[in-house]
């Protein structure tokens, strides 16, 4: 009578707050999470932590040596990943990042990735300033799901952001590297000496901020670094 009861409510709940989609707005059936279903296995996967010299890791060659690089989907303009990345990103939907760390590690592991063999999980630090406003970090969420599911710890205090970079998007692309690339320190070396250090973004576009957060981690003795993101623009 009980679970009879208790379904009655969940169900009478679920009519006037239905759970919906994060990606395609359709309401969640029972069983769906965050995402439904059919847009989990219909998001643009990029498929490229499956390659040793995906277009993604060329896009860093030459520029900051690392051990892997991976993103999880495609992103581009008004598809259903930039839908998702909005909302974690702006409307205060973290859970997606988690959700989508969880996804992606278990990926990782089940692919046999390089990237599945790091000591610690960094995400790239906001500035405080931009931390104020938003409350949160939306790459923190992406790497406490990749921790929970690659069973590797992840900090929030090893890096911080020194400048906010505003001006950088109406450079060119040239003088944006000059432009980034003190925009990073470490406060806490202890925690990267001697690791495989994975940085996590939510979105990669030319890696240039990546880039400049990958180069000032692998300043301190010992350390290597891989990459991965939620989503690259092509
Ligand atoms: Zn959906």
């Amino acid at each position: 009578m009980f679970t009879f009861l208790k379904n009655y409510f969940l169900d009478l709940f679920d009519l006037f707050y239905p759970n919906i989609c994060l990606a395609c707005s359709q309401k969640l059936l029972k069983g769906e999470e965050i995402i439904c279903f059919r847009c989990e296995s219909e998001l643009p996967q990029t498929g490229n932590w499956l390659e040793a010299d995906s277009g993604l890791v060329k896009r860093f060659w030459g520029r900051v040596p690392l051990q892997g690089a991976a993103t999880l989907y495609h992103f581009h303009k008004g598809n259903e990943v930039q839908h998702l990345l909005h909302q974690l990103k702006y409307k205060g939907r973290q859970e997606i990042g988690e959700h989508l760390g969880k996804l992606f590690g278990n990926q990782l592991i089940q692919a046999n990735s390089i990237i599945k063999d790091v000591d610690l999980i960094v995400p790239v630090p906001l500035h405080w300033k931009r931390l104020k406003v938003r409350g949160y970090n939306q790459c923190d969420f992406f790497a406490r799901g990749l921790s929970l599911a690659m069973n590797v710890p992840w900090s929030s205090t090893a890096l911080e952001r020194t400048h906010e970079n505003i001006s950088q998007t109406k450079k060119k692309r040239y003088d944006r590297w000059g432009n980034v690339a003190d925009i990073f320190s470490v406060c806490d070396a202890e925690q990267l000496k001697d690791k495989h250090i994975l940085l996590v973004d939510d979105v990669v576009t030319t890696g240039s901020t990546s880039e400049a957060c990958l180069q000032t981690i692998l300043k301190t003795p010992g350390t290597k670094a891989s990459f991965v993101a939620i989503a690259s623009a092509r």
